[in-house]
């Protein structure tokens, strides 16, 4: 098996449009690289769902905000295209911001088209700390949709807000395919993979820990019967370690995004803090 890098758009289409003329059914894996074993599970549950899968690797400018680290994300695109080899992704698409969004144009909705998903969803986690980001992420995945026609696009739970808000992209937008959610992926000790945690010093890796711990604890107290949102979030405040610092602890309803005051099934605990300078998300779904 050797996965394919494609680096122009004209490219993806002529495979896909192959592919299609087969009548094979096509999975996208959207990724920024730097992969590890969370995108590796994506990319696996595509495998097993389509015939051909095709995995972006595209770290997107416009996802970004002006002070965060677009510049020094890791891009690592040798060991990517080994590991999408060694699982047996059929394409590579790592465009590069030129090809994605052309030359002449400022990447603000000055010149550029934009997908605005519904403020509700937006003005809230992760969308309060970085403005633009979600519009940023809807007008990528819409673009890579268009791209590559996928019949399914897996994407993980580990970004909980971003899932919800792309279903409801599709759903909003009638795209003609389906999205799979999966699971998150966590080292031994609890950590949730991600491609940020190599900016982890050792200490800072171990203070992080305390993340996946709070939200555990959260866990193991609902199943003993506390659902009290206020108790649940100050217990998991006096868990988090003291040099770590929580951005927000929120508990939503994960069919409609609303706040809940007491947890109940398909409550989404989500939680992002720094550790040292690096930020970090994690979650649970009751
Ligand atoms: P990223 O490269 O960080 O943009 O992530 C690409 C996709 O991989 C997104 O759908 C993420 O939710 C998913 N992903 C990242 N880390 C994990 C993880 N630890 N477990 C499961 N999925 C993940």
């Amino acid at each position: 098996m050797n996965t394919i890098l494609l680096n122009k758009i004209s490219d993806v289409r002529q495979n896909i449009i192959e592919w299609k003329r087969q009548g094979l059914t096509i999975g996208l894996v959207p990724t920024m690289g730097a992969l590890h074993k969370g995108h590796a599970s994506l990319i696996k549950k595509a495998k097993e769902t389509c015939d051909k899968v095709i995995v972006s690797v595209f770290v997107n400018p416009i996802q970004f905000g002006p002070n965060e680290d677009f510049d020094k994300y890791p891009r690592t695109i040798e060991s990517d295209m080994q590991l999408c080899n060694e699982i047996g992704a059929d394409a590579v698409f790592a465009p590069t911001p030129k090809e994605m969004y052309g030359d002449n144009i400022r990447l603000s909705n000055t010149d550029l088209t934009f997908v605005c998903p519904p403020y509700n969803l937006v003005d809230c986690l992760c969308g309060k700390a970085r403005p633009g980001h979600f519009d940023g992420v809807a007008t990528v995945v819409l673009k890579l949709f268009n791209i590559t026609t996928p019949d399914y696009a897996f994407f993980g739970l580990k970004d909980a807000q971003q899932l919800f808000i792309l279903k409801r992209m599709v759903k909003d937008l009638n795209l003609n395919l389906t999205i799979v959610p999966c699971p998150i992926v966590r080292e031994e000790d609890g950590l949730a993979l991600s491609s940020r945690n190599t900016y982890l010093s050792q200490e800072e890796r171990e203070n992080a820990l305390s993340i996946s711990k709070a939200l555990n604890q959260i866990k193991s107290l609902y199943e003993k019967g506390i659902t009290d949102v206020n108790v649940l979030f100050d217990t998991a405040i006096s868990i988090l370690n003291p040099n770590i610092e929580m951005e927000y602890l929120e508990f939503r309803d994960f069919d409609t995004f609303e706040k809940v005051d007491n947890i109940k099934q398909n409550t989404l605990i989500a939680i992002a803090a720094k550790s040292g300078k690096t930020r970090l998300i994690d979650n649970i779904i009751i």
